[in-house]
């Protein structure tokens, strides 16, 4: 997968809580955008105060390689708001949270920084059937939530849940009536758990349609469950992705202090063919839960 060297064109404030970036350069001709509306990348950010000095790492057959005596560049996973293949630009939308490589250099963010970009990838796969949806999201979702109601076809009927701090960080969203709800996104407990069981309660005629969710991890433990398990919903219907962990340095040096026979147990469960994806990220998430994790 080609890393590509973009350099900031433009960077505008959405909200009190989210800033526009805009990556342009010679660096992004052959990005290849996927269309789909959550596509992500990888961001690569300077290792360093030069904001101009990345070092990239170099794709080889056992991937990602930072070139020997070079630094390692922080990495950090963002949607790709907006392409403008014509203008070879891309839109990134930042959260300004406390602390963290990129919200803090996104602080400081102007034209001329760099930052490393690798090719996209997408996740929301509605089935063929698709007659409505829902997206239901935290502060760091919002992005792609914005750009799926931009692509989503007329005649899908859509409905839309979004937990954001605050009101200052409400924003204006392409199409349909959006529900705002004021909490979590490291600031309270998350309550997207609860916000998905209201949306979609037990009982619900689930025919033709799609579920998306994203954002704090921990709390999407409990709706992959319940999509999963109480609600039955085949992993055809539904999408749920863990944006961000709590306090991540701490989960981080937890992890890592596990005996290496747990880790291992870890690792081997994804190797435990019973059931599909879904059924063993439940597993696995379970286990981390029993572990404290
Ligand atoms: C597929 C995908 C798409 C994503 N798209 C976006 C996007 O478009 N925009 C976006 O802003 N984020 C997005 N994220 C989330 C983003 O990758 C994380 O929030 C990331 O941790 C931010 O990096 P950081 O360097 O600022 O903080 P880190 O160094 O990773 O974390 C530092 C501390 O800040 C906390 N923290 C991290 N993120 C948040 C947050 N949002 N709110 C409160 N506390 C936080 C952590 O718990 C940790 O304790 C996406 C993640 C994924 C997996």
């Amino acid at each position: 997968m080609t890393i590509h060297r973009a350099v900031v064109a433009r960077v505008q404030p959405l909200t009190a809580t989210m800033t526009r970036v805009t990556l342009h350069g010679e660096g992004l001709v052959g990005f290849e955008s996927t269309g789909v509306g959550d596509e992500y990348v990888r961001l690569f950010f300077p290792h360093g105060p030069d904001r101009s000095d990345l070092s990239l790492p170099v794709t080889t057959e056992k991937g990602w390689e930072t070139p020997e005596g070079r630094p390692v560049a922080p990495m950090r996973t963002y949607t790709v708001r907006a392409v403008r293949p014509e203008s070879r630009e891309i839109d990134v939308d930042f959260v300004l949270h406390d602390h963290g490589v990129a919200s803090t250099w996104v602080a400081g963010a102007q034209p001329g920084d760099a930052l490393g970009v690798n090719d996209p990838t997408g996740l929301y796969s509605p089935p063929d059937d698709l007659a409505w949806q829902v997206l239901i999201a935290d502060q760091t979702g919002l992005p792609a939530v914005a750009r799926l109601l931009e692509n989503t076809p007329d005649g899908v009927a859509t409905r839309v849940v979004v937990e954001l701090p605050g009101p200052e960080a409400v924003q204006s969203l392409p199409g349909t009536k959006v529900t705002w709800t004021y909490g979590g996104n490291g600031h309270e407990a998350s309550r997207l758990a609860e916000l998905v069981s209201a949306a979609i309660p037990p009982g619900t005629d689930l025919t033709g349609g799609y579920i998306w969710v994203a954002g704090e991890t921990n709390a999407l433990r409990t709706v992959r469950r319940y999509l999963r398990k109480e609600l039955g919903l085949p992993a055809t219907r539904f999408k749920v992705v863990g944006y961000w962990i709590p306090d991540a340095d701490s989960w981080n040096e937890r992890y890592e202090a596990l005996p290496d026979a747990v880790r291992a147990e870890l690792v081997a469960l994804w190797d435990n063919p019973v059931g599909d994806e879904e059924d063993l990220t439940i597993r696995y998430e379970a286990r981390l839960s029993d572990l404290g994790l």
